[in-house]
């Protein structure tokens, strides 16, 4: 899981400045999800092969009218979710009673917390820290956010409280590796009859999760489109028992189950189901979980509600299934109760608006009344074995000799583009390598038009397919 950061602080100390350097810095780029709610920012950096979250969370006040005041539920919601809190200071303001407030609450969470000490451009590092040693933060770094002055050492300090996984996490571990080390499936006792019964899930059975369960299936969605009653309806006849499950507000309970002897795990977002904690009061959807979530599984089922139509938000989720290379089923819930002519216009502005994931199978169900929803399995399988197959080299060449004698690449300064061989270069999603001369010059459309063949004829129904070109091997 990607480490998450939280930059809190009062307004103007600097927080959207270091968010897109964070976010956006030519070699941090990697996204930036505007939109997903309305009062956080959530985007990705990246120091080195590690990915990082961010959480620009924007909402503290810092009015004096207590901590509960001064602090929107959004920004705490946004300390729950984190591993680190970023608080950050104003070294040209000096200490402020905001900020005071806000040390006094981040001291009763239990957060790594670094006090970060912002636009120390032109002034003295060491003073400017001196003025909030008060604060009491041992982990104070002083930082100019609008150039960039230490930030780089800033998150590389941050990151070192997150080692890398020490087992790079394979997905493809076979049934027959699993057994030779002794393990059934995550949670799962063989009951020696060769039928399984499924139990909680205990602590140490976690880093198993990062195993191969079969088909890791994540059902996302914004608030209350139908994720829990699909969840439930999903796991219908099957025989399951599900947990609490221990950890943050932002882990989804993972269930592992089986279907006509095929292994799937479910990962819920909407399952948080705890007492007695600070996060109960607060909503229950998370970003940075449905993120998670998104990253951690094989095959996605988004959830859209027929009775709202598409908004923005589901767009800002399909685009990060699809950054993320997820294999892609689209459920459009509630399906039940609308009269025809709606229910045409509906699809009509699906096809409309959801041109760039057509590579996705969209069903039309009732996850209150159950139609529809047992077919969702037949493209999940198809889409985990798009996304999963693994196609020879051989095949691939050949796939690509034929595109390129049914279409030539097109001349570059009086040269052709010359495109030898294939081969694949990953899975889930399914990275196609392509090796010639001057690849680089080789148009979008060209490449379109690679794709399209590669999908037509191998068939590929739920997954993207990624291209690269390689030069001069
Ligand atoms: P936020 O409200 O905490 O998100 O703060 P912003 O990122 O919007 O920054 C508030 C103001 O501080 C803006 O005018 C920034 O240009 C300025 N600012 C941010 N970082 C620095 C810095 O490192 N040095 C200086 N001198 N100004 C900065
Ligand atoms: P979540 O927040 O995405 O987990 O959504 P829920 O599963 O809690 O459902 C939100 C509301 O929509 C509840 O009142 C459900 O009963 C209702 N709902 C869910 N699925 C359907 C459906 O297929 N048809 C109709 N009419 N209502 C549904």
């Amino acid at each position: 899981m990607n480490p998450v950061i939280a930059l809190v602080g009062r307004p103007n100390v600097g927080k959207s400045t270091l968010f897109n350097r964070l976010t956006r810095s030519r070699d941090a780029l990697v996204a930036n999800y505007a939109g997903l709610t309305r009062d956080r920012q959530y985007g990705e950096g990246k120091l080195g092969d590690r990915d990082y979250i961010v959480i620009d969370t924007g909402g503290i006040s810092g009015n004096e009218e207590g901590i509960d005041a001064a602090m929107a539920q959004q920004s705490l919601q946004a300390i729950e979710e984190a591993d680190a809190v970023l608080f950050m200071v104003d070294a040209r303001v000096g200490l402020t009673a905001a900020d005071e407030m806000i040390g006094q609450h981040l001291r009763t969470r239990n957060k790594p917390t670094f006090l970060i000490v912002n636009k120390i451009d032109g002034i003295d590092d060491d003073v400017a820290k001196s003025e909030f040693y008060q604060l009491g933060i041992t982990e104070t770094v002083g930082i100019a956010a609008a150039h960039g002055r230490n930030v780089r050492s800033m998150i590389n300090q941050v990151m070192t409280l997150f080692p890398q996984p020490e087992v790079e996490i394979t997905p493809f571990v076979s049934e027959e590796e699993l057994l030779a080390e002794g393990l059934s499936a995550d949670g799962e006792i063989s009951t020696g009859d060769g039928s399984v019964e499924l139990t909680e899930q205990s602590a140490s059975a976690e880093s198993e999760v990062e195993r191969e369960h079969g088909t890791k299936v994540a059902i996302v969605g914004r608030p209350n489109v139908g994720k829990s009653t699909l969840v439930n309806r999903l796991l219908g006849e099957e025989r399951v028992v599900v947990y609490d499950h221990a950890g943050t507000t932002r882990d989804s309970v993972y269930i592992p189950f089986e279907r006509n002897d095929q292994r799937y795990t479910l990962i819920d977002t909407a399952g948080v189901r705890r007492r007695g904690r600070v996060a109960e009061s607060i909503e229950k959807f998370s970003v940075v979980k449905t993120l998670q979530a998104i990253r951690d599984a094989n095959v996605v089922i988004l959830v859209l509600d027929a009775r709202t139509g598409l908004v923005e938000q589901d767009l800002h989720l399909l685009g990060f299934v699809i950054e993320t290379g997820r294999a892609l089923v689209i459920a459009v819930n509630k399906w039940d109760g609308l009269e025809q002519r709606v229910k045409q216009d509906i699809k009509d502005e699906l096809e409309y608006r959801l041109g760039f994931a057509n590579f996705a199978r969209i069903h039309f169900i009732s996850a209150l009344h159950g139609s529809g929803v047992g077919n969702l399995y037949e493209s999940v399988n198809e889409a985990y074995k798009a996304a999963t197959t693994r196609w020879s080299s051989n095949r691939l060449t050949r796939l690509l000799e034929d595109a390129v004698a049914d279409h030539q690449p097109p001349l570059v300064n009086g040269h052709r583009i010359k495109l030898r061989y294939a081969h694949l270069g990953g899975l889930n999603p399914p990275l196609v390598v392509i090796h010639g001369n001057q690849t680089a010059a080789v148009p979008q459309t060209y490449q379109r038009y690679l794709e399209n063949t590669f999908r037509r004829e191998l068939k590929i129904v739920g997954s993207p397919i990624q291209i690269e070109f390689r030069t001069g091997e």
